[in-house]
């Protein structure tokens, strides 16, 4: 049975999309790829972050083909700045699977989207709705915001049960014409209008039927678990030259913090000092500046080291030297390190 609400919610939220939609570069297409990387980089990231680096990543990689033929080490590169490296590397791992299993063409199938590395049920609902045109659901913060406070959902958001409902709403809510813009005009109303702070409900065209707002009490939807309190990890960074200015650059690994991006010789840890003379073979000295680095899930403690003496200083990673390091496609602290020593 539908559940009551559903069509007025339809009919409000496509009017609102047709007149607000905000024009984006990813709207402006309808190849599946490019949607397929935009709502990837829209994951976690904000749409001001994203256009910029969302219009580079598709002249550099215009088709499957490119991106799956690039190295991972590049799409990290062109990753920088969007955070969550693990989505460059599953991209680009889902890109050569399209290619060798679809001959480089996104299969117009749900099921088989979801096998695609990378891709979960989010980003399959919004391909197959978006680019296919397919009555596919999805549901992502923007999503579990609007549905949870319209219906006021009772549980928790990302329990089971709170789960199961957003994704029947979702469902009920797709099944019409024009299932990509009814996704997106869910997403784009709680990027607009149905805020996670300051709600604009007393222009909500949607007010009239709305749980949370007719109690008085939208600040409580959706329910969320207690927060997590943020760890600190403590970071050294070591700030060495050759004898022209050079600036000496190590790549990260390819998983974890920062994956792929540069940085001055690194270490994480309480030994992290330690642990870079030793692998330099110089001493470092006394800690010339600290600072903060704040991450989603951490807050990051960074000690900046400039060794007086860098000659011998050896390394075993992958490494280059350049004069001018701002131009490389760093890690977060390394940028904050570098400009605020460069000054
Ligand atoms: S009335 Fe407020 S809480 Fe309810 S849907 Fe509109 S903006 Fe969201």
């Amino acid at each position: 049975m539908k559940t009551r609400n559903i069509s007025y919610l339809r009919k409000h939220l496509l009017k609102f999309y047709k007149k607000h939609q905000r024009d984006l570069p990813w709207r402006r297409v309808s190849d599946p790829y490019a949607i397929w990387v935009s709502e990837i980089m829209l994951q976690q990231t904000q749409v001001d972050t994203v256009i910029p680096r969302y219009q580079k990543f598709m002249q550099e990689f215009p088709d499957i083909a490119h991106l799956a033929a690039a190295g991972v080490h590049r799409v990290c590169e062109a990753w920088a700045g969007l955070g969550y490296y693990r989505r460059a590397r599953l991209l680009h791992a889902g890109a050569e699977y399209v290619l060798q299993e679809h001959g480089g063409v996104l299969p117009r199938d749900l099921k088989k989207l979801e096998r695609i590395p990378g891709i979960g049920r989010y980003t399959s609902g919004a391909i197959a709705s978006i680019a296919f045109g397919m009555q596919t659901p999805l549901v992502d913060g923007n999503v579990e915001r609007v549905l949870g406070r319209f219906f006021a959902l009772k549980h928790e958001v990302k329990s089971k049960a709170g789960q199961e409902a957003l994704w029947t709403w979702a469902e009920e809510l797709v099944q019409g014409p024009e299932p990509g813009d009814m996704n997106q005009a869910l997403m784009e109303f709680g990027a607009l209008l149905c805020r996670p702070r300051a709600p604009l409900c007393a222009e909500c065209p949607l007010a009239k039927k709305c749980a949370a707002w007719a109690v008085g009490d939208v600040d409580a939807y959706p329910k969320l678990k207690a927060r997590v309190e943020r760890k600190t990890l403590k970071l050294a960074l070591a700030l060495v030259r050759d004898t022209h200015g050079a600036f000496l650059l190590e790549q990260r690994p390819l998983d974890g913090l920062w994956a792929g991006l540069w940085e001055p010789p690194a270490a994480l840890g309480a030994k992290a000092k330690k642990d870079i003379e030793e692998r330099l073979g110089i001493a470092l000295g006394r800690v010339k500046y600290r600072f903060k680095h704040i991450l989603t899930h951490r807050e990051v403690i960074v000690s900046v080291y400039i060794p007086p003496q860098t000659r011998g200083a050896k390394t075993t990673q992958v490494l280059k030297m350049t004069e001018d390091p701002l131009k490389e496609p760093l890690s977060g602290p390394a940028r904050k390190a570098l400009e605020r020593f460069l000054a």
